[in-house]
């Protein structure tokens, strides 16, 4: 069997799932939520269809992210309109439908944000380090676990903290966005740390970055056929940012700050601009009368929109120093052109810094 494959499967159930979940609860009929405020359920809206769309995209059944975008906004949409159906007993709101869409909006943020570059060092391993990771029913477990942990946790801290605050927000806001941070949190300290100790063992064994198989020597799997150069092994620089040495921080690390901020105060004076202007259609989401659910819903589309704004331009600065990798030295900037590479891997004469060659030298050809 394929790494990944089992995963692949458990990932699909779960989204089958969760969409029953999510479906059940938008139509079970005459629902009244005892909500403390008005406005609360835009937040169950935003969180139910970020989440729902977070578990949808690793099952793979759609590649391209601007179509898993519109196929999700579409069934949300679907969603809130088959409310309206009389024997449902709902009710369809176009904020509602709005809430609905700023949730896949933050998911599909998240999305393109983590989105892994495929020439990346280090990256073939990395991808099998997820699907065999995903395999493993104690991964599924462990994940369980920091879910139900963090949500306490964070939910537990944030009716803490806004309980101090002058004035106080409403506790079930402050428990559901605690929880909702609680988790996200959680959830990656734990799969940061279970692909860590897989790709650690997958360097170790040398493990075919296509089938699996530990221990391939030479050119190409035994198990597979695949062509696998040393260099998907190699360990990538460490203590970097991005990939690339901490010496390239401020076109990775300080200007994609930078535009994160400039993106938040370009929306923030846009969304000045028109409240200015009051026109009527926008003044659900606009102006003073705006529900506080809906507010915070579209806060944290805007913030979701700077945060990866800046993380998208932090990708592809990196990308562009680590194009030159067999050109200059990554870690010294010594010239490498002209270095003898053996199997896939050079080493600077300056440094000794490892680095990787192009199996057909044409990224040496351009420098
Ligand atoms: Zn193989
Ligand atoms: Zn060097």
């Amino acid at each position: 069997m394929q790494p990944g494959a089992r995963g692949t499967l458990w990932w699909r159930a779960l989204a089958w799932m969760a969409l029953a979940t999510v479906f059940t609860a938008t139509h079970w009929p005459n629902l009244q939520l005892d909500l403390p405020m008005r406005g609360s359920d835009k937040v169950l809206h935003a969180v139910a269809f970020m989440m729902l769309a977070l578990v949808w995209w690793p099952t793979g059944f759609i590649r391209s992210v601007p179509l898993f975008a519109l196929a999700a906004a579409s069934w949300s949409i679907l969603d809130e309109a088959t409310q309206a159906l009389p024997f449902v007993h709902r009710h369809a709101g176009v904020e509602d439908a709005v809430a609905n869409l700023c949730g896949i909006a933050i998911a599909t943020l998240v999305i393109v944000a983590l989105r892994q570059d495929p020439n990346a060092p280090g990256h073939a391993v990395r991808a099998l380090a997820w699907r065999m990771v995903i395999d493993r029913p104690q991964a599924w477990m462990a994940c369980a676990a920091s879910t139900v942990l963090g949500a306490m946790v964070g939910g537990v801290i944030l009716v803490t903290a806004q309980s101090l605050l002058r004035q106080p927000i409403k506790p079930m806001h402050s428990a559901l966005i605690g929880a909702t941070l609680g988790v996200a949190v959680a959830l990656h300290a734990t799969i940061v740390v279970m692909l860590r100790s897989m790709e650690a063992r997958l360097r170790a064994q040398r493990c075919c970055p296509a089938c699996g198989v530990p221990g391939v020597q030479g050119p190409a799997c035994a198990g597979c056929g695949a062509t696998v150069p040393s260099s998907a092994w190699m360990v990538p620089l460490a203590r970097s940012l991005g990939g690339v040495p901490d010496r390239h921080w401020i076109r990775v690390g300080l200007v994609p700050v930078g535009i994160a901020g400039l993106m938040l105060v370009l929306i923030m004076a846009a969304s000045i601009a028109i409240s200015i202007r009051r026109i009527e259609a926008l003044q659900p989401y606009l102006g003073p009368e705006v529900d506080p659910g809906m507010r915070l819903v579209l806060d944290a589309v805007a913030l979701a929109v700077a945060a990866s704004a800046g993380l998208w331009w932090s990708r592809r600065a990196a990308g562009r120093i680590r194009a030159k990798e067999a050109i200059e030295c990554l870690a010294c900037g010594h010239d490498l052109r002209g270095t003898v590479a053996e199997s896939g891997i050079g080493r600077c004469s300056e440094c000794a810094e490892p680095f990787r060659m192009p199996m057909d030298g044409s990224v040496r050809k351009e420098g």
